[in-house]
């Protein structure tokens, strides 16, 4: 899964939002990256989740969703 949309907010903090990126309703996720981490919301079901965020000098930003039940 690629973060195609990549958006710097400040120097710790980015955006990204991957449609069909849900695991759980295949909706569009919104995904924060911070210093505390990677989160996850799906804006139609609202699944909440955290993600790995991979460097890959090929194929750039890969990020990885970390598997959680529902909250
Ligand atoms: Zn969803």
């Amino acid at each position: 899964m690629n973060a195609t949309e990549l958006k710097v907010i400040d120097d710790a903090t980015s955006e990204a939002k991957l449609s069909e990126g849900c695991p759980a309703c295949g909706g569009r996720l919104d995904v924060r990256l911070s210093a505390e981490g990677v989160f996850t919301v799906c804006v139609h079901c609202h699944l909440l989740g955290r993600a790995h965020l991979v460097k890959d000098e090929d194929a750039g930003l890969e990020l990885r969703l970390v598997a959680r039940a529902r909250a």
